[in-house]
């Protein structure tokens, strides 16, 4: 099934895109199919989760860290991560400056329906947020990643997708240092083609690969 699955999605995505297989409650031996079946980018939510996973697939991938990473987790994240997605704030920038090298790729998460409960940068502190970033050499900003509000029909989320990438545009033209904006990431099982359409370069699929998580 998840052979299938996989064949099925990239028939239609563009070759350009990157899929990230969201493998949050899946088993190491489902991701290793996915990874057989050519996945290079997996995304994991939670840091003990993926520690656990990591010690058994181990760099043969990319890891992507998709959930909201505490300023406690951060020392173990960065040894497990190659990118951390949920950047939402100078503080944890700050934090994952100190326990790493020269450079290392995160994005910045944004809020794109500025939902109360929901962890990201707010669309309009993006620009004062990303300006204190680039003074932190160790990081290197990439792109934007969003989420978008839980909806019923994918359309209901075009205007999220629409407004992280206007975000995405402006932010580049700013040729802040430690900042290049090259990765959108966005769109999941049910809104990926809604956010390649909209200019995502980086879809995060769980449910469309997997099937239903229980
Ligand atoms: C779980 C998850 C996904 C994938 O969700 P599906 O609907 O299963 O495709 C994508 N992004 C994030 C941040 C997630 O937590």
């Amino acid at each position: 099934m998840i052979q299938e699955n996989i064949e099925k999605i990239r028939k239609i995505v563009p070759k350009d895109i990157t899929i990230v297989a969201a493998t949050k409650t899946r088993s190491v031996d489902e991701i290793k199919q996915a990874i057989a079946c050519g996945i290079t980018d997996i995304g994991e939510n939670y840091i003990q989760e993926a520690e656990k996973k990591f010690n058994d697939i181990k760099r043969i991938v990319k890891w992507h860290l998709i959930g909201h990473l505490q300023k406690n987790k951060v020392k173990k994240a960065v040894k497990i991560f190659d990118i951390i997605e949920t950047v939402d704030s100078f503080e944890i920038a700050k934090e994952i400056s100190k326990h790493t090298e020269k450079g290392f790729p995160v994005l910045i998460e944004i809020n794109s329906a500025r939902e109360q409960q929901k962890s990201g940068v707010y669309p309009e502190n993006l620009e004062q947020v990303l300006i204190n970033i680039s003074t932190l050499s160790n990081i290197s900003v990439l792109g934007l990643m969003t989420m978008g509000p839980v909806v019923e029909n994918p359309e209901e989320i075009r205007p999220y997708f629409r407004l992280t990438k206007q975000l995405f545009d402006f932010t580049k033209k700013l040729n802040l240092p430690n900042v290049e904006m090259k990765i959108l990431s966005m769109g999941m099982s049910n809104s990926w083609q809604v956010a390649i359409e909209e200019g995502a370069t980086c879809i995060r699929i769980g449910t469309a690969i997997f099937g239903p998580r229980t």
